[in-house]
């Protein structure tokens, strides 16, 4: 049975803006902030989706993940992320 596979790798670093929106503990640009409830929902939207198939068709391979973290990466001193989060 054809289908289509579905997949998105959206990894990018959002640096901090003194003058940003704070999400999730993280002040960033608000032109990007102002943005993420949308991103989330249709985040959302697609993993419900995409895991009732799985579900329905069983033996697919369970491979949801959408997930983000706090990140230091950049910080000096070095210091570790915070964990990642589901979406
Ligand atoms: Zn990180």
């Amino acid at each position: 049975m054809a289908g289509l596979r579905f997949m998105i790798v959206l990894d990018g670093f959002i640096p901090e803006s003194s003058t940003g929106v704070e999400v999730a503990g993280v002040k960033i640009p608000t032109a990007f902030a102002s943005k993420i409830p949308a991103i989330r929902a249709e985040v959302r939207s697609i993993k419900t989706f995409v895991g009732t198939m799985n579900r329905t068709l069983g033996g697919q391979e369970l491979s949801l993940s959408a997930k983000y973290h706090i990140c230091y990466h950049d910080e000096d001193p070095t210091k570790p992320c915070e964990p990642a989060r589901d979406i």
